[in-house]
């Protein structure tokens, strides 16, 4: 049984609230361990050793900085076996799947590396008659992030790797469901030189994430999670006066065209449909073959491909998915599945009923597919966050790229063609922030920025890539002028250069 507290000021501390959940591990359903839920003070102390840290951190040079980030990521080299299987054990993802949830993580540990390069400002001389103008970055001082359960690795370093390589102090308080990753990687970060108080956690619930937002020394706020709390929090959050930027939910639509490579199409549908249990927020969750012939063509080959997934527990190295996260995000995919039943759709692939054998009590479920999905149906409408693929099928181009068009979600979207006119005209027209050409998971690399529209996201700038830079600091502006450029006498009017 593990105990996990809080790291606060470069130390493990224990929970003072009285306040724990269990933390289950999904393969078998065993308790794991329980975790500390932070009361508001315990989030309190955590921001006064960050606003204390902070100072001497932003005055150290930006490549010292990005060297104690590159130490970190060797240390992550280091331990990533442990890593992977501790994350596997908490999430129920595989472990080979645990490694590329830390590996996309640490990109964007690679991208802020290069701060020094990210944080210069802009410079222009003689703007006026002895006028110079510039401007800096400089951090904001104290941020928090806010993080779901679904990736304990790579969400908490997207958003910390670029706060902290721009100056900042970091408190992260991630999902109570898999704790014990993000207190890894606060010891790697102090193993690696980061100075005490400059990498937090503070575990919690409800109660420290309000605590957080109405804090007012946290700066800015980066929160990923489901659409409901994105959009509780990015109002809390604003209402306080922070920068926020919230990350929801998503329904990813994959577009098959008459003319796309059907066994590529089946191979992208089956990865991104059931990869990690369907618990991704760019998962693909609805098919949409545009005719009727290659909506036939399509589910001859993909029926059995879904009725042959490979379930097994996160241990295991040739399982195609694991467990789901609780017993109860099970009830939820389950109910569902149900849900599509009675609302008509064709459940043509059941993988209610699957139990794994050895591991009876672990959350598993056999992959389920629906045909004859309509939009009106609320399992289209809504995430289910399981392995549940939908297959809408749509008569022309056009009806598909409206169904993707008129979603509530905007977060990923793929479409499958050999036609570049056809592939050139989705990715202008459709209305989601990324979007896949013959690629079914579009994630963007680090040094691009991710982020979903409509109510997938709320708040202006992206993750990672240069808008991770923008967020996590403010720009001055400085105008100069020295003496030998004064010519004038007081002037009353608005200055202008001309
Ligand atoms: P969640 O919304 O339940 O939790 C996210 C965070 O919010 C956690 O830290 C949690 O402790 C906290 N939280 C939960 N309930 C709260 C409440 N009532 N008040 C205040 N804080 C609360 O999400 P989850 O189940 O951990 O993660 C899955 C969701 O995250 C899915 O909807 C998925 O699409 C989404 N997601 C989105 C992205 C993206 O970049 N758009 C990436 C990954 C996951």
């Amino acid at each position: 049984m593990r105990n996990y507290g809080h790291f606060i000021g470069g130390k493990h501390v224990a929970g003072t609230s009285g306040r724990t959940a269990d933390v289950y591990q999904p393969l078998d359903g065993s308790v794991f361990g329980k975790v500390a839920l932070a009361s508001k003070a315990e989030v309190r102390a955590a921001v006064e050793n960050a606003k204390a840290a902070q100072p001497a951190w932003a005055a150290t040079n930006p490549q010292r900085r990005a060297r104690v980030l590159m130490k970190f990521l060797e240390l992550c080299a280091r331990d990533n076996d442990k890593m992977a299987e501790l994350l596997a054990r908490e999430h129920g993802k595989t472990i080979l799947d645990a490694k590329g949830d830390i590996q996309r993580g640490l990109e964007v540990v690679e991208f802020a590396i290069g701060a020094p390069q990210m944080m210069k400002g802009e410079y222009t001389e003689g703007a006026g008659p002895g006028i110079d103008i510039y401007s800096m970055r400089q951090p904001l001082g104290v941020c928090a992030g806010i993080t779901p359960f679904n990736f304990p690795a790579m969400i908490p370093l997207w958003k910390a790797g670029p706060a902290i390589a721009a100056g900042n102090a970091f408190v992260l308080k991630p999902s109570d469901r898999d704790p014990g990753v993000p207190l890894m990687l606060a010891e790697l970060f102090l193993e690696a030189g980061l100075p005490p108080g400059i990498f937090n956690v503070v575990n919690g619930d409800k109660e420290a994430v309000d605590a957080v937002l109405d804090d007012p020394d946290i700066k800015a706020v980066g929160f990923v999670g489901s659409t409901s709390i994105a959009e509780y929090v990015y109002a809390r959050g604003c209402a306080s006066g922070k920068r926020v930027q919230c990350f929801g939910g998503a329904k990813n639509h994959m577009i098959i065209m008459p003319d796309a490579d059907m066994d590529q199409a089946v191979d992208a549908l089956v990865g991104a449909g059931y990869g990690s249990a369907g618990e991704r927020c760019m998962a693909i969750s609805v098919a949409v073959p545009v005719t009727e012939e290659a909506a036939n063509r399509l589910m001859e080959k993909l029926v059995p491909r879904v009725e042959s997934l490979k379930i097994g527990p996160s241990t295991s190295l040739d399982a195609d998915f694991g467990p789901l996260v609780t017993a109860q995000a099970l009830e939820r995919v389950k109910g569902y599945v149900d849900i599509g039943v009675k609302e008509g759709a064709k459940l043509v692939v059941d993988g209610r009923g699957f139990r794994m054998q050895g591991y009876e009590n672990g959350y598993y479920m056999g992959g389920c597919l629906f045909d004859n999905v309509t939009k009106d149906m609320r399992i289209y409408k809504e995430e289910i966050f399981g392995p549940v693929l939908s297959v809408v099928r749509a008569k022309t181009y056009g009806e598909a790229l409206d169904l993707a068009n008129d979603h509530e979600y905007g977060n990923g979207v793929a479409i499958f063609t050999r036609d570049g006119d056809a592939a050139r005209d989705f990715a202008a027209k459709v209305q989601v922030g990324m979007v896949g050409i013959n690629v079914p998971i579009p994630v963007p690399l680090a040094y691009y920025t991710f982020g979903g529209w409509k109510r997938s996201a709320f708040g202006d700038l992206n993750q990672h890539g240069p808008d991770a830079f923008r967020f996590y600091t403010k720009t001055k502006t400085v105008t100069s002028r020295w003496p030998s450029g004064i010519k004038d006498g007081a002037s009353f009017v608005i200055p202008t250069m001309g």
